[in-house]
This record gives structure tokens, sequence and C-alpha cells, in this order.
């Protein structure tokens, strides 16, 4: 299994682990799994490893498969960074296990969040190497995924509670949904989903498994329909919709990049999410309006409840919708993902987008919500380059890359 992201199969799976990023599947942490880094610094000098360089042998294997190597670990100054170029990089892959359950758990209540985040720490505690990440979407960001915008062409509006209520309703999208996948064989993933089903039993919730019957069945049942029948029936067609997107969710937890995560970034597109049915997705060529504020949570169920509600308080006064994730890195620190999505074609839209980034960034920080991720614009405004840290970076930066040619100020304030 490759480290995928919800990015889709064009994105570059090098320039993501160079970004540090994570996902779903077996190796969360995609930095992580990257082994070994050849490559060239700004300066001209080529960089191998000390273990490539020590290893006579004709293979030159365990440099590929230990990444620690021996002495300073400079593989690192590759990643979020500008002195280097990275020509070749081993990635470790996640072998398939010979079974797999993705899981989802709905809650139907949104203040049960406070009950659910110990019951998610305990199976990330208890089920270590069984269970990957775990992420956990609040109603609007579901519905960003299954449900049309509802606001038609007034692209600049968020949904009401009403509006919310009404798609949340048509869909069956509970206030919470927590998604994960359990590897093993066959018999680990039977105990596992058992005893996970048990733990999430504490608390009021509808539990759905991807090997359950009912969606064994119901993909069967639904794929035979007749094309015509599923367009004439409109709830015959979400059904079809919501089975596509669950199976395709799937398949990024077993490390099969898909387009199904994309269609949240056309939610906000002046031509309308639906005008893009039905073709290949590509949110930079199709000019979508997207940011991501990706901060660090301390998981603890009163923290997530105090940076949801900065979340919810902070969006819609720049007419910016309250989409919340939670990837669940480790028991006590999750990474939250807000996508910031807007009009592009709107300038008013823009303005509040970028506005209302640098809102949730810098009274964020504030509050103890520290981004693991930072786009260009916010390296500069945001990261002080008087402080030890980025005078050191500077330092390493003047000897790597003396006239500056490599991207220059990113992750490098000037
Ligand atoms: C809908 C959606 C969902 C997403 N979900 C996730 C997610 O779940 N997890 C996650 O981590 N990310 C996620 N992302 C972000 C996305 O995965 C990353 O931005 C992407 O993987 C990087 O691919 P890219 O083609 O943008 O990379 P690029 O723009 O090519 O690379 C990113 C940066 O890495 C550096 N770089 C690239 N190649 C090299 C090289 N050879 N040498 C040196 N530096 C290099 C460059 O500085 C470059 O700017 C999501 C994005 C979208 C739109």
């Amino acid at each position: 299994m490759v480290p995928v992201t919800g990015a889709g199969p064009d994105c570059s799976i090098v320039g993501n682990a160079i970004e540090r990023g994570y996902g779903i599947t077996h190796y969360t942490d995609h930095f992580g799994a990257v082994t070994a880094i050849k490559g060239l610094w700004g300066n001209g000098t080529q960089y191998k490893s000390a273990i490539f360089e020590l290893d006579k042998s004709k293979d030159q294997f365990v440099d590929k498969t230990y990444k620690w190597g021996v002495g300073p670990y400079l593989d690192g100054l590759f990643t979020q960074s500008n002195f280097g170029i990275v020509t070749e990089m081993t990635i470790r892959l996640a072998a398939r296990k010979p079974a797999f359950a993705s899981f989802f758990i709905q809650l139907k209540s949104d203040e049960l969040l406070e009950a659910v985040i110990p019951l998610i720490q305990r199976v990330l505690r208890d089920y270590q190497g069984i269970v990957g990440s775990i992420n956990l979407m609040d109603k609007r960001r579901m519905l960003s995924m299954f449900a049309d915008s509802p606001k038609g062409n007034d692209q600049h509006q968020i949904m009401s509670d009403t509006q919310v209520q009404t798609q949340a309703k048509n869909l069956n999208t509970p206030s919470w949904t927590i998604a994960g996948s359990i590897y093993g064989s066959k018999s680990i993933v039977k105990v596992a989903k058992k005893e996970i089903k048990s733990i999430f039993n504490q608390i009021p919730n509808k539990a759905i498994f991807s090997d359950d019957p009912v969606i064994l069945i119901g993909n069967k049942v639904i794929n035979l329909l007749p094309e015509g029948l599923l367009n004439r029936l409109a709830m015959l067609k979400k059904v079809k919709g919501q089975l596509d997107a669950f199976n395709k969710a799937k398949e990024v937890m077993q490390g099969k990049p898909n387009r199904v995560a994309l269609k949240l970034a056309y939610w906000r597109h002046h031509k309308g999410a639906d005008s893009f049915e039905g073709k290949v997705l590509s949110p930079g060529k199709d000019k979508c309006g997207l940011l991501w504020y990706a901060p660090l949570v301390k998981m603890k169920a009163h923290s997530m409840r105090e940076f949801v509600e900065f979340v919810r308080k902070t969006c819609p006064p720049f007419n910016i919708e309250p989409f919340i994730t939670f990837t669940n890195l480790r028991h006590d620190c999750v990474d939250s993902t807000i996508p910031i999505v807007f009009d592009l074609s709107n300038p008013a839209a823009v303005k509040d987008a970028h506005n209302c980034l640098k809102k949730l960034v810098t009274q964020g920080c504030k509050l103890g919500y520290v981004p693991y991720r930072l786009n260009i614009d916010q390296q500069q405004w945001l990261l002080d380059k008087e402080s030890d840290f980025w005078q050191t970076v500077n330092q390493i930066k003047s000897i790597l890359d003396p006239n500056n040619i490599l991207s220059p100020g990113r992750y490098n304030p000037r």
C-alpha cells in the first residue's frame, strides 16, 4: 500500500512526503515511510547518505531499508525547506494484509463529541498497528462530499442551519462521522471489528463496516439496476452516489488514490459543482478556490470542543463554511484540516478566504493550535526571521544554497 492522501492520483507522492504530509493508510506519517533520499543541494553538491557512501557492496541495500543512516540525519533537511532537490526517494510500502475492513461510526448528536474522543483514543492505543489513523468529520464537512451546495448561484454565503438540517436529513448525514480502517489477518480483523464495535457502543451510534452484508448486497443490487431507472429515481441515485463514495473511500484506505475527496474543492465553484459531474476532476485546472488551515490540537475532549467552537465562530463572518476534520495522529495529538473553500472568480470571496485563514492562524496560535504545514504566504508573514530557529535555518541555507537559487523564501522567511 502506497502512502496516499485525499488529493488524488495526480498529486505528487514525493512532494507530499517532502511536505511531511500524512494520510489514513497504514503508514500514516508519510515522511516516516521515506527510508532513503538522494539529491542535490542548491550549491551543486550531491547528496547521498553516509551509509550509502560506506557500503561497498553491489546492491547497497541497507541504505534503502535503514532510515536513520549514520551521523547527523540530513535527509530531513530536504523536507519543508528550500535547500535541495530530491532526485531519488525510497518509500517503504505497507504490505497488503489478508483482511481489511473500514469502519464508519455515525453519531447523531453534536454533543457526543466529548464522549467519543476517549473512545477514539482507546482504539488508537489498544489497536496500534492494526488500526491506521482515525478521521473525525462534522456534518457540514460530510455534506461537502455528498451534497451539492444549496446556495445555487450565490456562492458567497454559508448554509443556514436549516439548510444543513434539510440536506443532512435527505442524505442521512450524522453530526459526527468517525472513519478508520482495520488491517490484519482474517481472524484479527474479525476480533478487532467486534471489540471496536463494543468500545463505540458505550455511546449511541450507528456503525457501518465495509464488509457488512448490507454494504456488500447494496453494492450488488445497485450495480444491477439499469442506468435509466437510477436517473429517474432521485433517491436511488443518491444511494448509489453514497455507496460509490463509500467504496472509493475504502480504496484510499487501501493505498489506491482516487478523486473521491476532490468534490469538496468544487463546493463554491461559480459554475456549480454539478456541472462537473461525470468529468475527471482537476481542481487546479478548473480554477477551484481552496486553502487549507491545518493546525495540531491537543487530543483532549475539552480542547477539541474549544477548537470546534473557535472554527465555527471564526469562519462564518468571512462567508466561509466551517468544515471540520480531525485526523487522529496519535492518542494525544490530532491534526485538524479545515478546507477554506471559495469562489476563485469572485474577488470579494478571494479576499475573505485569505483574511479568514489569516485570522484562524493568528488567533489559533494564541490558543495553542499551531499549523504543521504553511502555505507560501504564511511562511513570510507568520515566521519570525529574527528568531533563533529561523536564523539557524538561514545559516544552513547560506551554506547549502549560497546563491539562493532554490524556491527563495520557502520555509525561509526573509
Ligand atoms: C482534496 C485534497 C485532499 C488532500 N488531502 C491530503 C491529506 O489527506 N494529507 C496530506 O498530507 N495532504 C493532503 N492534501 C495535500 C496534497 O496531498 C499535497 O499538496 C500533495 O501531495 C503534494 O502534491 P503536489 O502535486 O501539490 O506537490 P508539489 O507541488 O509538486 O510539491 C509540493 C512541494 O514539495 C517540494 N518538492 C516537490 N518535489 C520536490 C523535489 N523533487 N525536490 C525537492 N522539493 C520538492 C516543492 O517545494 C513543492 O512546492 C490534499 C489536497 C487536496 C486538494
